[in-house]
């Protein structure tokens, strides 16, 4: 038998835990053998650790490269960070891969829907270099800001920065035509705001250009923001794989999700250099948490990404059938999906009827 993959299991918080469970179980029944180390995080664990986030979980993750994560609560005004962001940057998960393909039996304004987007992770607005409005700090950046730039600013505004690099940017074009390279995808597009953002998306937009020469074989155009988010809805067909700074990539990759019926199917990765850690594009839907009712679809299908990474191609493959089998035949799915006149399943009861096609 094959040495087993190692995979950390991060369950998350709200109905993390149970869609974490249902994805266990989907993702075992391929048959690929897996050593899981679980592992706890998110809001549910902060009183007995003082972190939503212990050292615990980076440890294993460091040790085992790969992991998938439920969602995790990000706590408003407990003087933590995103849990997500931080597992981000530690590790250096510079690549956001969030794929929105339609599922026949998912309901949606739209069909045949297949692009990738792939959101750089690391920089840009989400950088965090922030100063609250009324601050001392606001005061000195805004001044310093002006007289470098000659531009007033309004003494009662908030500032925020938006860094864009050369290496940030080179990193997240390549991996987006490496990942069309090795996808059998036609055509990058880089989607940007560089007629007004002209040093930093502009920088962004140049840099695209200049990787794309390296990649002939793959067809490469841009699209500013606002026009791309026109033609998405009206010429989808068009477009393939869509590589963009980190605000765009984050707002993008949700409408892409409500184009193939909403964040329960919508799955995603976050990829680096040394790992990666596959989570479902939703939160923790508290209103859910403890119900067995949430769709486990999202995490499943980034089970699937992750087979992929791992090399399992074959058993990514028939996993991501069996969920499209088991939506299209509409019978055992939750509350989301359930077509009008059939009874929901709970989350565990669709895993397992996902599970029992791959092993009948
Ligand atoms: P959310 O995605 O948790 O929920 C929004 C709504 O979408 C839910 O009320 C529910 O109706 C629906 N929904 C989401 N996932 C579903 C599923 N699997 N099955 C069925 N319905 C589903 O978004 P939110 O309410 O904005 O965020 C809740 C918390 O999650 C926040 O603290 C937020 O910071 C956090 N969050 C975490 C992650 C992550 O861990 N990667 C991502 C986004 C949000």
């Amino acid at each position: 038998m094959s040495t087993p993959h190692t995979v950390t299991l991060i369950r998350g918080d709200g109905i993390g835990p149970e869609v974490a469970a249902a994805t266990q179980l989907a993702v075992n029944a391929t048959g690929v053998a897996i050593d899981w180390t679980v592992v706890d995080a998110g809001v549910d664990i902060m009183e007995a650790e003082g972190t939503p986030l212990p050292e615990k979980v980076f440890e294993a993750v460091r040790k085992t490269k790969v992991a998938i994560k439920g969602p995790i609560t990000t706590p408003v005004g407990f003087g933590f960070r995103s849990a997500n962001v931080e597992l981000r940057k530690i590790l250096d998960l510079y690549a956001n891969l969030r794929p929105a393909k339609s599922l026949v039996g998912v309901k949606s304004k739209f069909t045949d829907i297949d692009l990738v987007i792939v959101r750089e992770n690391t920089e840009d607005l989400y950088i965090g270099v922030e100063f609250a409005q009324n601050t001392p700090e606001a005061a000195a950046a805004r001044d310093f800001l002006s007289k470098l730039s000659g531009t007033p600013l309004r003494e009662d505004a908030a500032i925020g920065v938006k860094p864009i690099s050369e290496f940030g940017s080179r990193r997240i074009v390549k991996f987006a035509f490496d990942y069309a390279r090795q996808n059998g995808r036609k055509k990058v597009t880089a989607v940007h705001k560089a007629n007004i953002m002209k040093f930093t998306d502009g920088l962004f937009l140049e840099v695209a250009r200049d990787v794309a020469q390296s990649y002939p074989d793959i067809e490469f155009e841009d699209r500013i923001v606002d026009n791309m988010c026109m033609q998405l809805m009206q010429k989808p067909e068009l477009y393939d794989v869509l590589v963009m700074p980190n605000l765009y990539g984050d707002i993008l990759s949700d409408l892409t999700a409500g184009m193939i019926g909403g964040l329960g199917v919508a799955p995603g990765a976050n990829i680096g250099e040394n790992g990666a850690v596959f989570e479902a594009i939703h939160g923790s839907a508290p209103k859910y948490a403890g119900q067995n009712k949430a769709n486990p679809t999202a995490l499943i299908l980034s089970g699937v990404m992750m087979l992929r990474y791992l090399g399992e191609g074959a058993a990514a493959d028939r996993l991501q059938q069996a969920v499209a089998d088991v939506i299209a035949e509409g019978k055992d799915v939750t509350y989301d999906l359930s077509p009008a006149g059939v009874t929901p399943v709970g989350t565990h009861e669709m895993a397992q009827a996902i599970a029992s096609r791959l092993n009948p």
